[in-house]
């Protein structure tokens, strides 16, 4: 059967490794991305047959867009990546806007909830196993003081949702898990306000650099894959040991 993933997302850093990744193994993939259109049209004219869809996940009408889109034009969707994400401007929580908070929550936590009601509504309808991978980060066990403590709640928001869901739809087949990167180059850090930041805190990383999106991406593949066939409600770190 085709495998047809639905990546949140997925036009720009982490999100397009996982896209490429996909993409070589032979899945057709369609990404959802928030604003950019120039990163859309560039992944697109890279992998042909991707499709891509200006959706932002914190609109409740996304979700059912984004997944209609997919079906109609690759076919039912067997898999979703919860990988849109955003941080609001680095500083302490002190200081961030109720407008921030708000965001990041809606992106990060209803985003990821919206279209995971979405694929096992989906699934549940069609008797069909899917597969699940959420996005989080190390930052839900660090914290993240100074930083984004409020980005670092939202993920693990996110990781305990990953648990909770993966026992609920386990019967059906459905699997639920999640990657939790670590320091990884990306232009996130450039749009929190800090473009050296990784320079600059690259020294609590254990293993002594910054992941790749690659390194991420590689992960998520596997748990999506069959070789992760008994793999659910599992969060794995790839952050280098941080
Ligand atoms: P990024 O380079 O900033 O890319 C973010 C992607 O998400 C872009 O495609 C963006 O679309 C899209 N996006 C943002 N808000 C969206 C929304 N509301 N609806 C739909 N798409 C949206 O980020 P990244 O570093 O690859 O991060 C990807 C994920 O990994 C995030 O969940 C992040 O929290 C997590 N993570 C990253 C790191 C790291 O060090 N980079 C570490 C831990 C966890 P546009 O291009 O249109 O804006």
């Amino acid at each position: 059967m085709r495998q047809v993933l639905v990546v949140t997302g997925g036009s720009r850093g982490i999100g397009a490794a996982i896209t490429r990744a996909a993409h070589a193994r032979g899945y057709a993939v369609c990404v959802a991305y928030a604003r950019d259109d120039g990163a859309a049209d560039r992944l697109r004219a890279e992998l042909p047959g991707v499709v891509a869809v200006r959706a932002d996940v914190a609109d409740p009408a996304s979700a059912t867009a984004l997944f209609d889109a997919a079906e109609e034009s690759l076919g039912p969707v067997t898999g979703l990546v919860n990988n849109a994400g955003v941080t609001g401007p680095l500083g302490r929580f002190v200081d961030a806007s109720a407008a921030t908070l708000r965001r990041v929550l809606d992106v990060n936590v209803l985003g990821t909830m919206l279209c995971a009601h979405e694929a096992v509504r989906r699934w549940e309808a069609q008797g069909a196993a899917g597969r699940i991978v959420n996005v989080s980060s190390r930052a839900a066990g660090l914290g993240s003081p100074g930083e984004y403590v409020h980005y670092a709640a939202s993920k693990a928001a996110v990781e305990t949702f990953t648990l909770g869901l993966a026992k609920e739809v386990a019967a059906q087949g459905i699997r639920v898990n999640g990657v939790a990167p670590g320091m990884i180059r990306t232009d996130i850090h450039a749009t929190a306000g800090d473009p050296g930041r990784l320079e600059r805190v690259v020294g609590r990383v254990p293993m002594g650099r910054a992941g790749e999106p690659a390194e991420i991406a590689a992960a998520v593949l596997w748990l999506l894959s069959d070789e992760a066939s008994y793999v659910t409600g599992a969060v794995l770190q790839v952050g280098g040991g941080l």
